[in-house]
């Protein structure tokens, strides 16, 4: 019997994503896929961000002039605050930048060695080859990162999915998690502002932070030059689109939205697949020439209807 349900309840719709990932860093799309599945999606404006790279950029450039939609070029830097891993995208930078360059390379050469400790502590536990099973998923060699040590143990067969590897295996207090110095949270920040782009704190509501370090992490960040943070992504909750709506404001920072899209299966949101920004948030957006006020009038509109499958 073929039966039509339902495949996602009713979300809403934005042409703008400004944080997403491809097989430079951990994201399963090539960087010409990702487009292409962004341009299905109805996104207008489309952000390439990958971990640490910009490598993907031309690739996605190239695939977004034939598609016809505006490519933002972006990275998102790992960089430590108080010991903490935290995460900066940079919007609009410039990926020529040779302090940015040389910025990334040092961080993709931490990871590097990084990797070879995750092992280590995987191997004490019994799970042995786990640095040439994370590297096999790893389309790009340079950017190692978890996500591609939890598909090699998903494959493996010795968790069900990435999400559990995570909180069993690669977390704080977990056998394979270990201590790592990222870039230098400052630095981060000014590389990006340095090759023109802006600086942006993304999933601020990701950290587990307590109210008073969420606090200081967001001076910090404003007091180094951080110019936006992500409100709306597809970390947060719904009631955290109103808590860092609310910080936007009162730090006075633009806000931003991105799915952080890695992939089918993987991800919460899907490519463009976002709310509106709340109420009285200036969007980081707000003065750019790829958002036209016609394209900004349909920032986070809702889709007509969910999609329909048959099973
Ligand atoms: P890394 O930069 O190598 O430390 O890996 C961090 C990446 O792992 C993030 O960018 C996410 O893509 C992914 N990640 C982090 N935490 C989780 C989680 N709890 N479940 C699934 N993926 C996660
Ligand atoms: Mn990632
Ligand atoms: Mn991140
Ligand atoms: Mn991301």
């Amino acid at each position: 019997m073929i039966r039509v349900v339902l495949t996602s309840p009713p979300q809403m719709s934005s042409v703008i994503d400004l944080h997403s990932h491809s097989t430079i860093s951990d994201g399963l799309l090539t960087p010409f896929e990702l487009v292409q599945r962004a341009t299905a999606q109805g996104v207008r404006v489309l952000a390439l961000t990958d971990h640490d790279d910009v490598a993907g950029l031309d690739e996605a450039r190239a695939a977004a002039t034939g598609a016809g939609i505006a490519l933002v070029d972006g990275v998102e830097i790992s960089a430590s605050w108080n010991k903490r891993s935290v995460h900066i995208v940079g919007l609009r930078i410039n990926p020529a930048y040779e302090p940015l360059r040389d910025g990334l390379a040092a961080i993709r050469a931490g990871r590097s060695e990084r990797a070879m400790r995750i092992a280590a502590e995987l191997e004490k536990i019994g799970i042995l080859g786990s640095l040439e099973g994370a590297y096999a998923y790893a389309a790009n060699p340079g950017i190692i990162s978890r996500t591609h040590f939890a598909r090699f143990l998903v494959a493996k067969g010795i968790v069900k999915d990435t999400r559990t590897v995570f909180k069993k295996y690669l977390v704080k207090g977990k056998p394979g998690y270990v201590e790592h110095r990222w870039a230098d949270f400052a630095n981060a920040i000014g590389w990006i502002r340095a090759s023109g782009g802006i600086a942006v704190l993304a999933h601020p509501g990701r950290y587990d932070l307590g109210r008073t370090n969420l606090d200081s992490l967001i001076a910090d960040f404003k007091e180094v030059g951080g110019e936006a943070i992500e409100v709306v992504t597809g970390n947060h909750t719904a009631e955290q689109f109103i808590q860092f709506a609310n910080y936007a404001r009162e730090f006075n920072l633009l806000a931003s939205c991105g799915s952080d899209f890695h992939g089918v299966g993987e991800s919460y949101r899907d490519l463009g697949r976002l709310p509106a920004l709340p109420s009285g948030c200036k969007p980081v957006w707000h003065n750019w020439p790829e958002m036209s006020p016609e394209l900004a009038e349909h920032v986070g509109r809702k889709s007509e209807a969910p999609s329909a499958a048959r099973v």
